[in-house]
């Protein structure tokens, strides 16, 4: 969450600042702004509201070599432009991202120290606390590290002291910052798309670690002052990951990525058949139990990965949300795998989950987007999904991808057991070859998306109705409709709805019902029945098959289905179709789709 930048070069700050803010803006849209070094001076322009509010207030503004940024996503105070970073205090000025969890006590310290404080934020506090310890020991390291010792939370900082303005200060605990390279100049940022126009030379500044930047020269210190010898890395996707290329927003440009990026997730793995992906895939069978532990979205692939765990690699697998599992009594041991879903591979509570985890021992995986983020790099293993950029804060196809790994587990799983033959495993395969193009098909069905949406986008409640595998793909699919839309949705287990939740249906209410399983597709069209007869508006997606069978039954308004593929394909169908109906659905309704109110993408905050 939150959106650091920073330059210092041959290069005017100011628009490598905004261009860098604007590739980061799905970390944050609360307020935004920039302190930059004119004359001799900082010049701080903050705004409320998005980039492109404080855009149009930068102009004012000469040139500069050197300056820091920031998109905020407020957590302590509400979103106004004195809340907004860069906050000055004394000789400090700095950006923040995290949380500063003693800020009330140090608040207290600093006021007894005679500091006043203007905004409401933990931020203001951190920066008059450098700005008191370096009064007093006159060295920037030596600040930063006092600093560090002092301040209890998870923060990335960018400063900038007023008596040198040739470097930018940096230094992080649980907030994700890197370091990026060029001729012309050196940046900071919280991720690499913000400089991947000028750069994808960068070094990642890891935990305690501190760094000074000039615009020929980058320095990074451990906490015991040893310089080190950090690794440059390249950034492989290219620039137009992070664009729209024609699309109207990014979330329908990344539907549209998924046949390519479902393609890359699993052509790490096989090309061809079965065998291919035995020697590529880790032997996961030797553990007796999994636990799948995720945030929103990689919760709900998680349970999707559960069922086709259990199912056919016969492990018991348990779920958690990442907030819950650090506070529960866990009972796994070295025979369980502990899996940890981040598309960011910065998600606050998952981290937080991985280390409780691997503090007890327990081996760990992390099924990740980001390369060399912080998930990535602590667990004991780490699945890359390889769907590039995803900026839109509704993830998509980095859902798919996560949902796609965790199927590969599970029948690679299933088949060094036995439980699944080869010849069985390699149809599987060869179905999960064809998704690709079957989701091109799914995409190309617009008029049907459009048709549904027509219908549903007025009404205030929508609920999704599934069993089984087809429950926890509701779940992903009313979290999509709910974040973007701003419609009431809920998702509900068929079964469940008539012990309370059924009273909240009435004439008109719109209830999309999911039947992938012909084994449970009786009992959920039954349940389906009991909400029609209350005058529910249905909206049914099945496999072909099932729609044949039932079609003549009169429970449905209207129907979209799906190509009849292997159980291992047909999640993956359902769920681009949700992620279709959503759009559309938010489009008509007008919605920032890409970056919904009160909404940011990477959740470093737990
Ligand atoms: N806690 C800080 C604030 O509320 C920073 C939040 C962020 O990471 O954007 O201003």
């Amino acid at each position: 969450m939150c959106g650091i930048v920073g330059y210092v070069g041959k290069r005017n700050s100011v628009d490598v600042l905004i261009k860098g803010l604007k590739n980061l803006e799905y970390r944050g849209y609360d307020s935004a702004g920039i302190a930059v070094c004119e004359n001799d001076k900082i010049e701080i322009v903050k705004k409320e509201g998005k980039i492109k509010n404080l855009e149009s207030s930068v102009s004012s503004l000469g040139s500069s070599h050197i300056g820091i940024g920031h998109t905020r996503w407020a957590t302590h105070g509400p979103a106004n432009t004195v809340n907004s970073h860069p906050h000055r205090v004394g000789c400090v000025t700095l950006v923040h991202n995290g949380i500063i969890e003693n800020y009330v006590k140090l608040r207290k310290e600093l006021k007894d120290l005679g500091y006043s404080f203007k905004s409401d934020t933990d931020t203001e506090v951190a920066c008059a606390l450098i700005d008191s310890i370096y009064k007093e020991c006159k060295d920037k390291l030596l600040t930063m590290k006092k600093a560090n010792e002092k301040i209890i939370g998870s923060f990335a900082f960018a400063i900038l002291f007023d008596d040198d303005f040739d470097n930018i200060y940096v230094m992080r605990k649980d907030s994700p910052l890197i370091i990026a390279i060029s001729d012309d100049g050196n940046f900071i940022a919280s991720d690499v798309p913000a400089i991947l126009e000028f750069t994808n030379k960068y070094i990642l500044l890891e935990k305690d670690e501190y760094g000074v930047i000039s615009g020929d020269k980058v320095i990074v210190y451990d906490n015991d002052f040893n310089i080190l010898d950090k690794e440059i890395l390249t950034y492989e996707e290219s620039l137009d990951s992070a664009m729209k290329n024609g699309y109207e927003h990014f979330m329908i440009k990344e539907i549209n990525d998924e046949p390519r990026t479902l393609t890359a997730t699993y052509e790490q793995f096989f090309k061809s058949d079965i065998n291919e992906l035995l020697c590529n895939m880790p032997d996961f069978s030797k553990y007796k139990s999994i636990d799948i532990i995720g945030c929103g979205s990689a919760y709900h692939a998680g349970l999707v990965g559960k069922s086709f765990l259990e199912r056919y690699a016969d492990i018991p697998v348990n779920t958690y949300l990442a907030s819950e599992y650090r506070y529960e009594k866990n009972f796994s041991d070295s025979s369980t795998l502990t899996i940890l879903i981040s598309q960011s591979g910065e998600t606050a509570d998952t981290l937080a989950a991985l280390r409780k985890a691997k503090d007890r021992g327990i081996d760990t995986l992390g099924i990740i987007n980001t390369v060399g983020s912080s998930i990535a790099r602590e667990a004991s293993k780490v699945f890359y999904i390889k769907v590039g950029c995803e900026v839109s804060v509704a993830t998509t196809k980095a859902y798919s991808a996560q949902v796609l790994i965790l199927e590969l587990m599970a029948l690679c799983i299933g088949v060094r057991k036995g439980i699944i033959s080869l010849e069985a495993a390699n149809d599987i395969i060869s179905d999960i070859k064809e998704l690709p193009s079957l989701i091109e098909e799914e995409i190309n069905n617009k008029p049907s998306y459009d048709k549904i949406a027509s219908l549903i986008y007025k009404n205030e409640d929508i609920f999704f109705l599934g069993r089984g595998i087809d429950y926890s793909l509701c779940m992903e699919g009313s979290l999509k409709l709910k974040e973007i839309s701003y419609i009431h949705s809920e998702s509900y287990a068929a079964g469940e709805l008539k012990h309370g939740t059924i009273s909240l249906i009435d004439k008109g209410t719109p209830v999309i019902g999911l039947v992938t399983d012909p084994d449970l597709a009786m009992k959920t069209i039954s349940n389906i029945k009991e909400t029609k007869a209350r005058g529910s508006f249905v909206v049914l997606v099945t496999l072909e098959s099932i729609f044949d069978e039932y079609k003549n039954d009169d429970f449905y308004d209207e129907v979209i289905t799906i190509k009849d593929v292997d159980s291992f394909a047909s999640p993956l169908l359902a769920i681009t179709i949700f992620q279709l109906i959503s759009y559309e659905v938010a489009k008509l309704r007008g919605e920032a789709i890409d970056k919904p109110r009160n909404l940011a993408k990477s959740v470093t905050v737990e």
